[in-house]
């Protein structure tokens, strides 16, 4: 599998994998423009595109969501996400997924499993190639990650802020105690993701990516190296 971070972010989400000739998209949070230009920068016609998964219904993971349909993408997303927003036109071209459901799409098989995002429908993505057999597990935007999937070789996964980084911009003022609430009850820390990649078994794993990093409350340059020195992988920043 190989992995192309678009954009990751508060600004918009967006993952091309591809695999033996075949290629997946994991969220659609780019205006259509950037998004189109991202594509042809990597050379993936919007055509390619076996499927466009989708976690959930924010505008950083959603907003080409109907362009893509539109277009002729296959969209999977939440079957809730039809109840906080308006259904997308394209029906034929949407599949609304159940938690712990399975799906295929020609050479992809997906797994959805339920995160913790503060109320808001979240999945997470078990992902398999059915050629290579390669597996990855995608999980963004969520306070924990309670699963422990197996023999899983590409790893994405959110790490948005450091304890630390909040506890400063309470003392200096910058933010309140219910936006640091509300923070961590939607997003993972550092430290959470650290607890996360100890209870897993990382003997199958070649890549981690890291996601999601809030420009504010991490340093980039810290949790990339204390995920790679707790787990002894390859690590990348989306
Ligand atoms: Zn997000
Ligand atoms: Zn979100």
């Amino acid at each position: 599998m190989d992995i192309i971070s678009l954009s990751s972010g508060s600004k918009g989400n967006s993952y091309i994998v591809r695999d033996s000739g075949d290629t997946l998209l994991i969220e659609a949070g780019l205006p259509p423009k950037k998004l189109k230009e991202g594509l042809w920068d990597y050379d993936v016609d919007i055509a390619d595109i076996d499927l466009c998964l989708i976690s959930h219904v924010h505008q950083d993971h959603y907003k080409s969501a109907e362009f893509l349909s539109e277009r002729g993408v296959e969209v999977a997303l939440p079957e809730a996400a039809d109840e906080q927003i308006q259904r997308l036109p394209r029906e034929d071209r949407v599949t609304y997924l159940k938690s712990k459901g399975s799906y295929a799409k020609r050479f992809w098989v997906v797994k959805a499993v339920d995160l913790e995002h503060d109320g808001v429908v979240n999945y997470g993505y078990f992902i398999m190639n059915t050629k290579s057999r390669d597996k990855l597990f995608y999980a963004t935007d969520t306070m924990y990650i309670k699963y422990k999937p197996e023999s899983v070789n590409y790893w994405l996964v959110e790490v948005n802020f450091q304890d630390k980084y909040l506890e400063e911009a309470i003392k200096e003022g910058r933010m309140d105690r219910d936006n640091m609430r509300r923070i961590k009850r939607s997003h993972m820390s550092l430290a959470t993701a650290k607890v996360f990649f100890s209870k897993q078994d990382l003997s199958d794993t070649r890549e981690i990516w890291l996601l999601h990093l809030s420009d504010r409350n991490s340093n980039p340059t810290e949790v990339r190296e204390e995920i790679q020195k707790a787990t002894g992988k390859e690590v990348y920043l989306a």
